[in-house]
């Protein structure tokens, strides 16, 4: 094989010579240490490549060969439960990314060699096989089972196939194709750059019900659909992607960490095995990879760790499950983007971003969706991405946001203002949108309750009545406004206090269900109509803001989720009370 030559180091991006066997997207291996890198530009026999490692010590002359292949991950049972690098190398200990990076060139291998897994096979001799085939199962954690499937590219019939403890690689089936016999493992390989084929897309129509009340109640996101969550520094967005993570009903989670501070992950790494999906009852990593590419990891790494990242959620799609993927943040990537162009001397879009941003950008989160699988049994699997994005400065006119404000169906706006003000998740209620609402509107009719989407939508319209309101009341002052609408600035407020307002780190207000949601939205606005039914009834606003059941209702959402009637319970106490104020001294005594 015909060795390369650096001719150029330059940070991560690396030149060499005499590399005309290779291609554009070729893994390669850089210097003696044999460094991790991927072509990407050819011109005539040079080849640029970023490096995925540090590469200092690296001088023209040293040796650079192509593998010939594209960078690819390694997907079968061992996934769950790991900690990745941005290619794939895993990760042990938290060490590793809170302190020295790998030792350089070391070749681990991402799915462990040694460990056994138990294969039941579903599938006979002689049966018809395909692409995503389902041949058999192994259990990967208490909580997650995977689908073995027919690697794609392979259909014939199986002349043989095993029972019992194997590794990744010993062989358990083998088919027979028109290209002679071909051997399967537990695990296969896909390169990253390419989506993992399916049957076809479907319209998501169902929630990712995330338990954060304003998302779930104001700007939803489907199952297989995709969001952005855009904020300046410390507004909360790595806050709301670790809720996501945590509490969103997926079934499967990947959480990349991408140019992010490697505290963030270790934070991850410690508190989900703690933590209890509510469903299974089981820890939270049974269902749960994590990719690291934190900021003293090398820069080049970020592009791979969103492509691993999504890829292997995509094989976990692929065997039926809904999956969801975090990415924080995207900008950071994006940096890397615009560092490699810049080095590259590529002609220089928008911000110095390269002129294929956008596309970049697009073809990641057009790798989500709800789709019907490859292979056999009608299996259909979901994949939500949610990408956080940091604009400098907040500023959402910037490239990385707009390139991912046109893709994305859902914008929850986080404001440097709410977070001052402590209001948290600091999501701007005027300014997020949904595109979804309408898609699962016959979902919740049939699963949370009738009259929910009339609820928010009540909801909804006086919170923007609150910001006109807010406009008259700072020019000409609160006494100009009538006593319904100073009752409609508490209802919002009310809103704003007592249901928008989450703690993320409060025990039970971590996470409300939905059921929850409805009763609390639904408690909220039954003080408007009690509240106006006393006004009508001549009842003093003064006795109307110092009801004793307020302090209940701001109370409820600490309520836990096995006592929930009790939120019932308030609405029927705040009926009585107005009663009380209507028949008693409430009119009279001021
Ligand atoms: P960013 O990632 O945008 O820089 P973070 O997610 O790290 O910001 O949030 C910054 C801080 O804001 C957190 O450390 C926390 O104190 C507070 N915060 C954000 N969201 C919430 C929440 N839902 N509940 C309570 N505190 C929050
Ligand atoms: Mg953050």
């Amino acid at each position: 094989m015909k060795i390369g030559k650096i001719v150029k180091v330059s940070g991560p991006l690396v030149v060499a010579k005499d590399m005309d066997e290779a291609n554009i997207y070729d893994v390669v291996k850089v210097g003696e240490k044999g460094l991790i890198g991927e072509i990407i530009e050819m011109r005539g026999d040079r080849a640029s490549i970023q490096v995925y490692e540090e590469t200092s010590g690296l001088g023209p002359g040293d040796p650079v060969v192509t593998t010939g292949e594209p960078l690819s991950v390694e997907l079968g049972p061992g996934l769950m439960e790991s900690m990745f690098d941005g290619i794939q190398r895993p990760l042990e200990a938290i060490r590793a990314i809170a302190g020295n990076f790998l030792t350089k060139g070391v070749n681990v291998p991402s799915l462990d060699r040694s460990r056994k897994w138990n294969f039941v096979p579903n599938a006979k001799i002689g049966d018809e096989v395909s692409a995503g085939f389902a041949i058999g199962t192994v259990v990967e954690t208490t909580v997650i089972t995977q689908t073995i499937m027919i690697p794609n590219g392979i259909s014939g019939t199986i002349s043989s196939i095993k029972e019992g403890e194997f590794t990744v690689d010993e062989v358990i089936a083998e088919v027979e194709t028109s290209d002679g016999i071909v051997q399967i493992t537990l695990m296969q390989k896909w390169p990253v750059r390419r989506g993992r084929p399916y049957v076809r897309k479907l319209n998501p129509i169902e929630p990712l019900v995330t338990g954060q009340r304003v998302i779930d109640t104001f700007f939803p996101v489907t199952k297989g659909g995709t969001a952005c969550v855009p904020g300046p520094f410390g507004s909360g967005k790595t806050v709301v992607q670790h809720q996501l993570a945590k509490w969103s009903d997926a079934e499967i989670i990947v959480y990349i960490g991408c140019g992010e501070r490697g505290n963030e992950m270790t934070d991850v790494l410690n508190e989900f095995p703690e933590l209890k999906d509510p469903k299974t009852g089981e820890s939270l990593m049974k269902r749960t990879v994590l990719i690291a590419n934190t900021s003293n990891m090398p820069v080049a790494a970020r592009e791979a760790s969103v492509y691993t990242g999504i890829t292997i959620a995509e094989y976990y799609r692929d065997m039926g499950y809904s999956v969801a993927v975090m990415a924080d943040s995207t900008s950071r990537w994006a940096e890397a983007l615009r560092e490699m162009s810049g080095r590259l001397e590529e002609m220089p879009g928008d911000e110095g971003y390269p002129a294929y941003l956008g596309s970049r950008v697009a073809d990641f989160y057009e790798r989500s969706g709800k789709v019907v699988c490859l292979g056999d049994g009608e299996r259909e699997g979901a994949l939500t991405v949610i990408g956080a994005v940091s604009p400098p400065g907040g500023d959402l006119s910037e490239p990385v946001t707009q390139a991912t404000l046109r893709i994305v169906k859902v914008f929850w706006g986080l404001d440097a203002q709410l977070a001052y003000r402590r209001h948290f998740p600091a999501i701007n209620w005027l300014e997020s949108y949904s595109l979804y609402l309408d898609k699962i509107g016959k979902w919740t009719d049939d699963n949370v309750a009738d009259d929910w989407v009339e609820l928010r939508m009540k909801a909804m319209t006086i919170l923007q009545e609150e910001a006109k309101l807010d406009e008259i009341v700072r020019l000409v002052g609160v006494d100009a406004l009538s006593e319904k609408d100073r009752l409609k600035l508490e209802v919002a407020k009310s809103i704003r206090e007592d249901y928008l307002q989450q703690n993320a780190f409060h025990e039970v207000d971590t996470y409300t269900s939905l059921d929850k949601q409805y009763r609390m939205l639904k408690l909220v606005l039954a003080f408007q109509t009690e509240a106006e039914k006393a006004l009508a009834a001549g009842v003093y606003f003064k006795k109307i803001l110092q009801m004793q059941v307020r302090d209940k209702i701001a109370r409820a959402k600490y309520i836990p989720e096995t006592e929930m009637s009790k939120i019932d319970d308030i609405i029927v106490d705040l009926a009585k009370e107005v009663e009380k104020l209507i028949t008693e001294g409430g009119v009279i005594s001021a």
